[in-house]
């Protein structure tokens, strides 16, 4: 397994033979004149969104529901390797939604990666459920297996079994499932992966999002595809499936008028954002390689300047490299996180701290905390860097540029700062 995913590695490399000539040929040291906007990631469409929208249109279909809607949710299923889905209006409904099903209720414990976005664990607060967050693992950046067993028999010791697992992949890393799949069968506790950010992103061989009891995805618009905004429940059950359908379109029980037995939600997606969703579909592959070029050219561009280092990757199967994500130590690089920030917002260049753990974040405070300290470390000296798969190289030189120009002052000026 290892093996292969080195050999798929090398093959990639190998697929990218402009990269040396891109970089020789660009001196980093010249400011480009063109200064347009440089988004983190921004939306990139394939060219056959319109097509499929235009269909919805022609049938006027412009309603949650209808043909664009059970085709994405086919067609999803076909890529990815999922046996059911359901298409729904964000990758938080989708959380939410495997909650309820998962019988997650006002007191019971939901544990969570504590280094990820708000929405992986906002859902369990609307289930009036208390979230624990567990620290993450050098290796991944995600759930680290040994505080996840330290949490399941610290709860359990204090007399509440956590309910489920909501475990997250972030920036498109899987995190290393296996185990944690082991533990959560051993203690008969759901897991839930947040797959939000990790679509086209393996573990050996299968599918981020396909091990727990459910996978959720989002199409939010700065996600790897897009359809604005829009989310995926998968699952190997057909019937939680189904029953995921039903409370997405208000729970409404087959009679001749409006009965319901259940309160429901207003979670589907509409066709015609699904007509988006399968434009998008079909050119995911070519924004796994864009984004996972990306990181190469970052890579070979900063890995040279001290006290720059990037997320790895495991060697266990693929990210989709969804951000390019890095760590500066500014003892070495002379310059700070925030610095850096500051410096690429100057030159109209978006980039972002690595996520706020959870536990540090207000709306959590006082929920329990399992782990050491290392998602604290990687927000504070994390950056994620313009990762658009639509980025050109010039952007990626722009962005280089300012890195170069912050080393070299720094420099001069490290005698001067005190870290
Ligand atoms: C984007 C994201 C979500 C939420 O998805 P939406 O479609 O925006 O609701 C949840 N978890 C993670 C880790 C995300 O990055």
């Amino acid at each position: 397994m290892k093996k292969e995913s080195e050999e798929w590695r090398k093959a990639e490399k190998d697929v990218l033979p402009e990269m040396d000539k891109i970089i020789s040929d660009g001196h980093l040291m010249h400011t480009p004149v063109e200064k347009d906007h440089i988004y983190l990631s921004a939306p990139h469409m394939g060219g056959k969104e319109l097509t499929f929208i235009k269909e919805a249109f022609d049938v006027n279909w412009i309603s949650p529901n209808g043909p664009n809607v059970d085709f994405f949710e086919k067609e999803f299923c076909e890529i990815i390797g999922a046996k059911y889905a359901t298409a729904l209006s964000s990758g938080t409904a989708a959380i939410h939604l495997a909650l309820i099903l998962s019988n997650v209720r006002r007191g019971d414990e939901v544990i969570c990666s504590a280094f990820t976005f708000a929405a992986s664990a906002n859902p369990v607060v609307y289930q009036g459920a208390c979230p624990v967050f567990v620290d993450s693992e050098d290796k991944t950046w995600n759930m680290d297996v040994n505080f996840l067993e330290e949490a399941i028999e610290d709860r359990i010791k204090k007399g509440k079994k956590p309910k489920a697992v909501i475990l997250a992949h972030v920036y498109g890393q899987s995190a290393d499932i296996d185990p944690i799949v082991e533990i959560c069968k051993q203690n008969d506790i759901v897991l839930i992966e947040d797959a939000a950010e990790s679509l086209g992103s393996y573990y050996e061989e299968k599918h981020t999002g396909l091990f727990g009891k459910f996978g959720a995805f989002s199409f939010n618009g700065n996600k790897i595809i897009t359809t604005s905004g829009g989310g995926m429940l998968v699952s190997d059950d057909k019937d939680l499936i189904w029953k995921a359908k039903f409370l997405s379109t208000q729970a409404r029980d087959s009679a001749p008028h409006y009965q319901h037995s259940q309160v429901g939600y207003n979670y589907r997606l509409s066709n015609v954002l699904a007509g988006i969703g399968r434009g998008q579909l079909i050119v995911l592959d070519d924004r796994v390689k864009a984004r996972r070029a990306n990181y190469y050219f970052y890579e070979k561009m900063l890995d040279r300047l001290p006290g720059i280092s990037f997320m790895p990757e495991a060697d266990f199967g693929r990210s989709n490299r969804w951000l390019t994500c890095i760590i500066i130590e500014p003892k070495e690089f002379g310059a700070t996180r925030d610095d850096i920030q500051l410096a690429l917002e100057y030159e109209d260049i978006e980039s972002c701290p690595l996520w706020k753990p959870l536990h540090l974040q207000p709306v959590f405070r006082g929920f329990p905390y399992y782990g050491s300290h290392l998602s604290e470390k990687l927000f504070s000296k994390g950056l994620c860097l313009p990762s658009g798969s639509n980025l050109t190289d010039d952007d990626k030189r722009r962005v280089v540029s300012v890195f170069e120009r912050k080393y070299e002052e720094g420099k001069k000026e490290t005698s001067k700062k005190n870290f």
